[in-house]
């Protein structure tokens, strides 16, 4: 396998190959319209209250957000996502988007939907993971009660041992059907028992192979500390160790909610701080390949660039099994397809589920693609260079 691959993200060319002229032009329009700020505040404002009021907006989201970002609304209708980013050699996971539904009924029904995902990626390389949210499966308070160390009522217990065996079944599912899986991280006052019931479902079932993943959001400080005792246990414990690393999404909601509640700022400082300490973390788990496995979640050229860089350095071919590069589908194409095109292991979560229950994730996308201190989102620039070059193609 070769491991002297020049990796550039500049190439176009290959970052929009699967995109038609149609297309790219699609893009072009829901991309300017995105890169207005105000535009999308007063679009998230309209959006919510239209699908509260049941006004018939779905088929205005349908034909332009979620054309963009998701597969579609059942695993049945991604299909042919999951074709067209294998013809690429990009992996999907099935990411089951649906937010806000908070019942034991719910849990259940989005429980038996992550399943089903696992078990059409059985066997399917080009869905080499599957994925569930924490709070799609369990309920954020009780998480939060846990976290506090406040006493459970009989009830709450009950509820408790009923995310246990849901946790549970997922990840037996996964480990039978030898799919491996990411727990995705959110809000920090809820993660503690997440990365105990994580540790606990490692233990059981990566002793042989990984096939449980946790996350890990670096925006938050002491994450490195965090990650090096995490390794230690599994040392100690005899099991891999499976890390996915993302900068995290939840950062003004965290900050407001520290203020709010009179706690230290759990996010690091500056955006300087939090880019660092994603470096030191993509290098801590290439340092200890013997048994940490390692999936960077970003958007960030830089640090696309560094973990090829670090790969180099330790001599490991670019479709190392212990590492995986991920994008979101919809965004970032131009990192996805040249990393694909060069040997590295690329894979893209493809959200899916009902239009009208995936927006908060549509809405978080639209307000990522906006424009930051007057500069077009990188995203736009590279569809308006894309466009260009297309242009001058035709008129040689
Ligand atoms: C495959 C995949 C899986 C993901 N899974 C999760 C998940 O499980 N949980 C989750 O929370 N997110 C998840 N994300 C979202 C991810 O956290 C965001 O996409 C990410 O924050 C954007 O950062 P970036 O690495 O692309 O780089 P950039 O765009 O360079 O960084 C932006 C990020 O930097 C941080 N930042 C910005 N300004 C500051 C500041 N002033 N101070 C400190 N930090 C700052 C924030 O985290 C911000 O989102 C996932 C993303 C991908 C691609």
């Amino acid at each position: 396998m070769i491991n002297n691959t020049k990796i550039s993200f500049e190439d176009t060319s290959v970052a929009f190959s699967s995109k038609s002229d149609k297309e790219l032009r699609r893009s072009y329009t829901l991309f300017a319209v995105m890169d207005k700020n105000l535009i999308v505040k007063l679009g998230t404002i309209f959006v919510n209250a239209a699908l509260k009021l049941k006004l018939p907006v779905k088929k205005l989201i349908k034909s332009n957000l979620f054309d963009h970002f998701c597969g579609g609304e059942s695993i049945t209708d991604s299909e042919k996502t999951v074709q067209e980013l294998a013809r690429f050699k990009i992996g999907t996971i099935l990411d089951y988007a649906v937010e806000g539904e908070n019942n034991e009924g719910a849990y259940d029904h989005t429980a038996e939907e992550i399943i089903r995902t696992i078990h059409r990626a059985k066997g399917d390389p080009n869905i080499p993971f599957c994925v569930f949210k924490p709070t799609g499966i369990a309920s954020k308070d009780l998480l939060e009660k846990i976290q506090l160390g406040q006493p459970l009522t009989v009830d709450e217990n009950k509820a408790f041992e009923n995310i246990r065996k849901r946790w549970d079944k997922v990840c037996g599912e996964s480990f039978k059907n030898d799919v491996k899986i990411f727990i995705d991280s959110e809000d920090s006052y809820i993660q503690d028992p997440i990365d105990e019931l994580a540790y606990q479902l490692m233990e059981k079932y990566n002793k042989e192979k990984t096939i449980v993943w946790n996350t890990y959001q670096l925006y938050r400080v002491g994450m490195i500390e965090k990650l090096d005792e995490a390794l230690t246990q599994a040392r100690k414990k005899g099991y891999y160790f499976g890390v996915k690393l993302v900068r995290g999404a939840y950062m003004e909601n965290e900050r407001e909610r520290a203020e709010e509640k009179g706690y230290p700022d759990p996010i690091q400082p500056d955006k300087q701080s939090t880019d660092q300490s994603y470096n030191n973390a993509l290098k801590f788990c290439i340092e200890n390949t013997d048994l940490v496995s390692v999936c960077s979640g970003s958007h960030n050229e830089d640090s696309n660039y560094y973990l090829v860089e670090l790969m180099k350095l330790n001599n490991m071919d670019n479709n190392d099994q212990r590492v995986y590069f991920a994008q979101l589908y919809g965004m970032s194409d131009h990192i996805s397809f040249n990393l694909a095109k060069a040997g590295y292991n690329v894979i893209k979560y493809v959200p899916y589920g009902p239009v009208g229950t995936v927006v908060p994730y549509l809405m978080r996308r639209a307000e990522e693609n906006t424009s930051i201190a007057g500069q077009s989102s990188r995203e736009f620039s590279l569809i308006k260079k894309e466009i260009k070059r297309r242009k001058l193609f035709k008129s040689k």
